[in-house]
């Protein structure tokens, strides 16, 4: 039987690999399948489903043979793939990304010199890029010749002005790249161009975007470009997420440190593992389990979410003098009721009012006020393998 031809999109954690199949005909990618092996160095997993959410595989290790290393999960993967795309190799495999510097606005073909620009960028994003790179390093280990291509989450944002990139120190940090960069960039591109194909409005319309997940950011997109952000030179800035703090008075990490005597690591640790939801609620990191467990430490964890989320859009539709819709996307976005709910409530004098019922049910459009608000599924990987379309297909419109 043949099979049409494939991309592949890959995402390396720290622990876990996560693949997704596209076939890449005409149009749009149209997803095969996806899955990943997860618990990598523990005990190890590998999951994969069909377009349609079925259950194509699932395997665990006992005793020996278990993936301990981005390599061996991608021979996992690997050797199970010519099941659903036959034995021809993938036309390209795509690459998330975490960090693109201030250089990379857009995706790029992998090589030596790139990747070597890549390592350098390594000390911005020390919890993510080393794994990203060993995953792109074992595609291309496996696939010698086959197009390798990086994402970035961080290229959308190059759209923004300087001031929107900018701290307020002096001009030569800027220049030595403490700027904030923005991250969630798949995801926010992935949600511009979905509604712009849903309608030419709402593509040339002044958006906030709620990118609401174990991580969380918000997006201002004008036009179909990002404008401001929430997150800044890192991961931790703007919105409290699943573990992570959010904005900080810096003032808070020097006392830490200078008074406290807590170290560096100590620090990271408390600021990226054990604060957010997690840290407020006492309970969980996740939305749900905080919900079920209720009482006084659930409302301070849920509250104080919705009350920054809800900050943060206001200020977001200040950079763009209002707004005209507010999409809720990632796991928090596109299932938690309640979490819009209260996000919503007081943003009336910015035009914003729910329909209880339509946001009950997680309906695609929620709004009963001016603005319009929408619920839309982020497709990250979907997005990957359409920029390895474009930069894979024939360049026909050079041709004479
Ligand atoms: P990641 O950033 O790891 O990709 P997700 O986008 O999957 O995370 O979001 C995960 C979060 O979504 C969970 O921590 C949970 O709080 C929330 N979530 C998922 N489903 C629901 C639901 N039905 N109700 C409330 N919260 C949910």
């Amino acid at each position: 039987m043949s099979m049409p031809p494939s991309i592949l999109v890959l995402n390396a954690g720290s622990s876990s690999l996560k693949f997704a199949a596209y076939a890449a005909a005409d149009g749009p990618p149209a997803p095969l399948c996806a899955g990943q092996v997860e618990g990598l160095g523990a005990a190890p997993r590998f999951r994969a489903r069909g377009p349609g959410g079925e259950a194509l595989a699932e395997r665990r290790w006992e005793g020996g043979g278990a993936p301990a290393t981005h390599e061996e999960a991608l021979a996992t993967i690997i050797a199970w793939l010519p099941e659903v795309l036959g034995a021809a190799p993938p036309r390209a495999i795509g690459h998330r990304v975490v960090h693109g510097g201030a250089e990379f606005a857009a995706p790029v073909r992998l090589s030596p010199p790139v990747m070597e620009r890549l390592r350098a960028l390594i000390p911005l994003a020390p919890l993510h890029q080393p794994h990203n790179l060993a995953g792109i390093e074992a595609a291309a280990r496996h696939f010698p010749g086959v197009p390798q291509i990086a994402c970035f989450d961080t290229a959308f944002h190059r759209t923004q002005p300087e001031v929107a990139e900018r701290f307020a120190l002096p001009d030569r940090f800027f220049r030595q790249g403490i700027r904030r960069y923005g991250f969630h960039g798949l995801s926010y591109e992935s949600i511009a161009r979905r509604l712009a194909r849903e309608d030419a409005a709402l593509g040339g319309a002044r958006l906030v975007v709620a990118h609401l997940g174990n991580g969380a950011s918000l997006c201002a997109i004008a036009g179909g470009r990002s404008v401001a952000t929430s997150m800044g030179f890192t991961a931790l800035d703007g919105v409290p997420m699943g573990t992570r703090c959010g904005q900080l008075d810096p003032g808070v990490v020097l006392h830490l440190l200078d008074a406290m005597g807590m170290t560096t690591a100590e620090v990271t640790r408390l600021l990226y593992h054990e604060s957010g939801l997690k840290g407020l609620s006492g309970v969980s990191q996740d939305v749900r389990e905080i919900e079920a467990a209720g009482g006084e430490a659930a409302e301070r964890a849920l509250g104080h979410f919705a009350y920054r989320v809800r900050r943060e859009i206001a200020a977001l539709a200040t950079t763009m003098g209002g707004l005209d819709a507010l999409v809720f996307t990632a796991g928090i976005g596109e299932n938690a009721a309640g979490a819009r709910a209260r996000i919503c409530e007081g943003l009336g004098f910015l035009g914003i009012a729910l329909d209880p019922a339509a946001n009950a049910r997680n309906a695609p459009e929620i709004g009963a006020g001016p603005v319009r608000v929408l619920v839309r599924p982020t497709d990250e990987e979907g997005m990957i393998a359409a920029h390895c379309l474009a930069l894979i297909a024939p360049a026909t419109e050079t041709l004479p």
